[in-house]
């Protein structure tokens, strides 16, 4: 199975916390502080949540998925917390309608994500090096998908796809 990490991954929160007037660099995940003085509450960030600009490509390309389907693939969303703000800002965004239930469906909320990595064709997309190193631990495959780098997106297809199309 496929878990695509939600924050970084599908939410731009870098770009969010600059409609708050916060500067945050990718990678600083020790730096937030929700609800303290200057930071936004869970329900106020995400009500003003911004999507990454790969967000269409990497959920709903046709490709992707039905190249899941065929191979019996099956993929979800992992957030470790706030899963139904998360879910709004999923549905709130123009999703294709054929899609609907994947949003609705499969967003997972688990405070130790590599709880789900049960065996070893299972892969985590994911933006923050050390969930990557934990999935690996118990013994799956994990994308440390980089948002320091120029283009995480084409680097992932990259690796995705390693033959092209
Ligand atoms: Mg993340």
């Amino acid at each position: 199975m496929v878990f695509i990490d939600t924050d970084g991954v599908l939410i731009d929160f870098v770009g969010t916390a600059k409609k708050f007037g916060i500067e945050i660099k990718a990678n600083e995940y020790d730096k937030w502080k929700w609800g303290e003085p200057g930071f936004p509450t869970p329900e106020e960030f995400y009500e003003e949540a911004v999507l990454q600009p790969w967000v269409d490509d990497l959920t709903f390309d046709k490709k992707f998925v039905i190249e899941m389907m065929r191979d019996r693939v099956g993929f979800a969303f992992i957030t470790r917390d706030f899963k139904k703000p998360k879910r709004e800002v999923l549905l709130r965004h123009g999703m294709r309608s054929d899609n609907r239930s994947y949003y609705r469906n499969v967003i997972i909320e688990e405070p130790d994500k590599s709880a789900y990595c049960v065996n070893p064709i299972d892969l985590l997309i994911d933006d923050n090096a050390a969930e990557c190193d934990a999935w690996r631990a118990k013994g799956g495959l994990a994308w440390h998908f980089d948002l320091t780098s120029e283009t995480p997106f084409e680097d992932f297809m990259k690796f995705w796809r390693p033959r092209g199309w």
